[in-house]
């Protein structure tokens, strides 16, 4: 039977905005000693603002963003809202007829078909791998490149501020005896490195698709030691999969998507990442009590 104190424990969590499902999961949040952040909309605030438009070859730059926020006017991701959003702003005609087809590409980008032509919204290497060259851009920023029946016509640079509140939760987690923390993401490495710097984390992993970012989680899990726990975080977009194979998944319930929100061990309900080393907190003085 489950010792009763964990009921408290529980409790306790969800009335600070943990959610924490069951008392296997309370125990493992006690062995944490490894903390595994996502980058977009978990360590920032995954709100992004356009800094610049690059365009190559002399193409009209208020046409590429129209092209790549028609490309991306169904895709949920917070990347396309922005570019949405921008053309928006700059009042261009996006007119859902002109696409007639579309497919999003979790970790890389968007395809369309635009008056029979085809566009390629993404990262550097989701162009690559459709066989197009694409310089890369020496900025530090997260990049979205555009592409037009196979050429490469320019360039979104977006940028999305730290939580506020990341350092504190980094030096709570060290403070609780969290001896490795690390960042995955599916941006570029130029970007990641600089949020993971910011936030104070030295491990970082970028340019990963959903599926890298669970094998990168599995051998941090081998390398720890028995009873060793390592706790994965994300904000629930592109996330799940490693949500669910990290020992701890937290999913940040702010934007993140309900099936993240399902598959995951731990739920943050008031979207602030200090509750991270908060529930450890809890589970430390609910073992105290149990034990
Ligand atoms: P993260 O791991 O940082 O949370 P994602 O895995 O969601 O990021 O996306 C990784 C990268 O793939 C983004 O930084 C972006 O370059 C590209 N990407 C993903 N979705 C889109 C999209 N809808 N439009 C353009 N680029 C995208
Ligand atoms: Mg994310």
């Amino acid at each position: 039977s489950i010792p009763l104190g964990y009921f408290g424990g529980i409790g306790l969590a969800s009335a600070r905005g943990v959610l924490i499902k069951g008392s296997i999961v309370m125990d493992a949040l006690n062995d944490v000693r490894t903390v595994i952040f996502d980058k977009t909309g978990t360590l920032t605030e995954g709100v992004f603002r356009v800094l610049s438009v690059e365009v190559v070859d002399g193409f009209d730059e208020s046409e590429l963003l129209r092209l790549a926020a028609l490309a991306e006017l169904h895709s949920n991701h917070p990347i396309a809202r922005t570019i949405v959003k921008e053309a928006q702003r700059r009042r261009l005609p996006l007119r859902d007829e002109e696409i007639t087809f579309h497919k999003v590409y979790p970790g890389k980008g968007v395809m369309a078909n635009w008056k029979g032509k085809k566009i390629i919204v993404g990262t550097d290497e989701f162009l690559s791998e459709n066989g197009i060259e694409v310089k890369e851009s020496s900025k530090n920023a997260t990049v979205v490149n555009v592409a037009l029946e196979g050429k490469h016509i320019g360039r979104i640079l977006l940028g999305d501020a730290l939580r506020q509140e990341a350092k504190n939760a980094v030096s709570k987690l060290r403070a609780l005896g969290v001896e490795k923390l690390m960042v995955l993401s599916g941006d570029n490495q130029r970007s990641t490195e600089a949020v993971a710097k910011e936030a104070g984390i030295p491990c970082f992993k970028g340019a990963l698709l959903p599926e890298e970012k669970v094998k990168a989680v599995e051998e941090e899990m081998e390398k720890a030691r028995e009873k060793e726990k390592l706790l994965f975080v994300g904000d629930g977009i592109n996330d799940s999969p490693v949500i669910t194979r990290s020992d701890v998944g937290v999913a940040m319930g702010g934007i993140g998507s309900d099936a993240a929100i399902e598959v995951a061990d731990v739920v943050i309900m008031g979207d602030s990442l200090e509750k991270v080393p908060e529930a450890i907190c809890i589970a430390r003085r609910t073992r105290k009590i149990i034990l």
